[in-house]
């Protein structure tokens, strides 16, 4: 059991990838998680909050053909 995995959002630690995957869609929306990575890279590199943050936030997933 080489193989961990810890989520960057909570630090929990996972020693399996599908549990981490769950973790992540189920504690952590993809949205929530896009926000946070926005949010972070605009605190580095502004310092303040942005409101484009939240704009591209309600996509629902493109249907496949
Ligand atoms: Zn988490």
């Amino acid at each position: 059991m080489t193989d961990l995995n810890s989520c960057p959002l909570c630090a929990e630690s996972y020693d399996d990838r599908n549990g981490l995957r769950v973790h992540l869609e189920v504690e952590h929306r993809k949205s929530e998680i896009v926000s946070r990575l926005v949010d972070l890279d605009a605190a580095v590199a502004d310092g303040s909050p942005d409101e484009r943050a939240t704009a591209a936030d309600d996509e629902p997933p493109a249907p496949t053909a």
